[in-house]
């Protein structure tokens, strides 16, 4: 499986950093955001090392369509029954900081509009 021995979320998801996980399989690992943003706030991070959405290609879509059809049964999971956001930055640009993709998975708040600063 690829991995990067520098990337942060590849630690967590091989078990090398700690995380707090709420769900695991051979694909992904779901872990809390340790700067919550909502009151949920969890990470849905794959356990192959792929930088961001614009890395994607073909291989990845089973991948894609996994981590997509997880997040409403985690949310459900979490008690956010009236509904969630999801995140995904892409890129300096798109404000992303930790260079391996992941979705973030928001609830149990007030959020409002598409939230863009600046
Ligand atoms: P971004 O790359 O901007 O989409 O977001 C990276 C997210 O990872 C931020 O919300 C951070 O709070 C979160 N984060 C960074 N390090 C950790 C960690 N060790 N455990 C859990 N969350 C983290
Ligand atoms: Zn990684």
């Amino acid at each position: 499986m690829s991995t990067d021995s520098n990337c942060i979320f590849c630690k967590i998801a091989a078990g090398e950093l700690p995380s707090t996980q709420v769900y695991s399989d051979e694909h992904v690992v779901v872990f809390k955001d340790i700067s919550p943003k909502a009151p949920v706030h969890l990470l849905v991070v794959p356990r192959i090392h792929v930088v961001s959405l614009a890395e994607l290609t073909s291989e990845h879509d089973a991948l894609m369509a996994h981590m997509m059809r997880l997040l409403p049964k985690l949310a459900e999971e979490q008690g956010l029954t009236d509904g969630f956001r999801t995140v995904i930055n892409t890129g300096v640009g798109g404000g992303q900081v930790v260079f391996h993709l992941h979705i973030h998975l928001l609830g149990g708040g007030e959020l409002h509009g598409a939230g863009f600063v600046g």
